[in-house]
């Protein structure tokens, strides 16, 4: 049986952060750099295949601006901020910057805080984290899956497809369920609760919605612009303001993903999820409906239909590169508003009876988009839930329940939005889980 001081399960983002860190930590409690041997078990044949997808291929590597900025706009949940606040000061977006940087890697902060690489090369990050980890003098376990550990005599027993190893110290670092193609099949949740952990349900996170009828082809491709969605189903709700794209089977887009996460928990509860759009969020459906009156009575001769395509009230001032002072409909939504209206392709504002002008502004103010018939796992960026994060010491990533048990990245219970959220996320918690890990026991 081969043995290692600190033993970690993962080779990605958190993965190699955390044996960066442990080998980099300053030599304590008279344990030598030589003596921290640390082993790396990843199932693929290369590391951080989630970094080289991220981002379009063009890595969205964290998001620029103070700590506390990024906890509030990235993980939506108060216990979420409030467990990664010491992980992501401890290992700030500045700190992966600077060592990016000093590996090569040119990084630029996009007009939205993104910060990406500049040359749009996800593999140069995960390259550089590689290069990282052999000057440290890793021991990269490759095409290796961990199936089974167990705690024997203060030890940690690993059972991998290439024999067994036993290890002080243990960081399970194997990220979560979505996209498992990649290697991301929840074993790190399952190893966690072999050993007495407590796991929150695992479900799709920042992924697209499939609707049981999607959207015809010639909506396809199509962006609504600034709108606010809603998912319901009894008295669960959720809704998000953004952008949301059609596609040939349901909804994508910025507030399309970030809602899959609350539609994914909807459904698992209801078995059900109906998604409506609200075109005109920043209107009271009365304010609305008076500008709408105001409209009609000084443009009685202009087509509904017309006025919807370039409507000066409608959000998303930033289509058509910022050429319209106010937002426009689509075109080819609009031709789908109109029937939803029951209002024909000609018909002019003055020829609008009441009941019908009500049904607009009940359409535009809650248009249906339909059920959910999914919301898919495998094209899922993240998953959510997981390991319960009152389990885990959120100063150092140790459980509170096994000793000398870490965790590190998305196998832990929390989400972050889209915007380099995740991989800051994954990059702290595993760079204080590696420090922590190459600790000496306390007395
Ligand atoms: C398409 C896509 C695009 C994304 N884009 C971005 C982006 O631009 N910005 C951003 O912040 N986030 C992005 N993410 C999310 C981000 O990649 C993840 O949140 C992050 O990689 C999580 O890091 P991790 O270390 O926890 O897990 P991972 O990076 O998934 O690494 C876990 C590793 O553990 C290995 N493993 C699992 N089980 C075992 C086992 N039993 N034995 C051995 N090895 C095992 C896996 O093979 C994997 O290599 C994207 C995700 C996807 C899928």
């Amino acid at each position: 049986m081969k043995h290692c001081r600190v033993a970690i399960i993962g080779g990605g983002a958190s993965g190699m952060a955390a044996a960066v860190a442990a080998l980099r930590a300053p030599a304590q409690g008279g344990i030598s750099k030589a003596e921290r041997s640390v082993m790396v078990f990843e199932r693929n044949r290369r590391t951080g295949e989630k970094i080289r997808i991220s981002g379009g291929g063009k890595c969205n590597l964290t998001h620029a601006g103070p700590v506390e900025a990024i906890l509030e706009e990235g993980f939506l949940r108060m216990n979420e901020r409030r467990f990664l606040r010491h992980a992501l000061h401890s290992f700030t977006n500045e700190d992966i910057i600077a060592l990016m940087e000093a590996e090569g890697v040119g990084l630029e902060a996009r007009p939205d805080g993104k910060v990406f690489t500049e040359r749009g090369d996800a593999d140069a990050v995960a390259e550089a984290l590689s290069r990282m980890l052999k000057r440290a003098g890793t021991l990269m376990i490759y095409g290796s899956r961990v199936t089974r550990v167990s705690r024997k005599s203060g030890m940690f027993e690993l059972e991998t497809e290439g024999g067994i190893f036993s290890a002080e110290r243990l960081i399970i670092a194997t990220g979560g369920a979505s996209w498992p193609q990649l290697g991301t099949t929840g074993d790190g949740i399952r190893l966690a609760v072999s050993l007495g952990h407590t796991k929150t349900p695992v479900s799709p996170a920042l992924a697209p919605l499939y609707l049981i009828n999607p959207p015809g082809s010639e909506l396809s491709g199509i962006a609504l612009r600034s709108v606010t969605i809603h998912a319901s189903s009894g008295k669960e709700k959720s809704s998000r303001n953004g952008d949301v794209l059609f596609t040939h089977r349901g909804l994508s887009g910025p507030a399309a993903l970030s809602i899959s996460r609350d539609v994914a928990r909807i459904m698992q509860t209801t078995g059900s999820c109906m998604m409506t759009a609200d075109l005109f969020p920043s209107h009271e459906v009365s304010a609305l409906e008076e500008e709408l009156l105001l409209h009609a009575a000084r443009n009685g001769s202009q087509m509904v239909r017309k006025f919807l395509q370039s409507c000066p009230i409608a959000p998303g001032g930033r289509i058509a590169g910022g050429n319209h002072p106010h937002g426009t409909i689509p075109t080819a939504f609009v031709g789908c508003i109109l029937p939803h209206a029951g209002i024909g392709d000609e018909v002019v504002w003055g020829g609008l009876q009441k009941k019908t002008r009500q049904s607009l502004l009940s359409v535009l103010k809650r248009f249906p988009l339909g059920p959910v018939a999914k919301v898919p796992m495998e094209q899922g960026e993240v998953s959510a839930g997981g390991v319960v994060l009152g389990e885990v010491n959120p100063k150092t990533m140790e459980s509170r329940l096994v000793p000398g048990l870490y965790f590190a990245g998305e196998v832990l219970d929390y989400t972050g939005e889209i915007g380099g959220y995740n991989l800051q996320a994954a990059f702290s918690t595993g760079w204080l889980a590696g420090t922590s890990a190459a600790q000496p026991p306390q007395e």
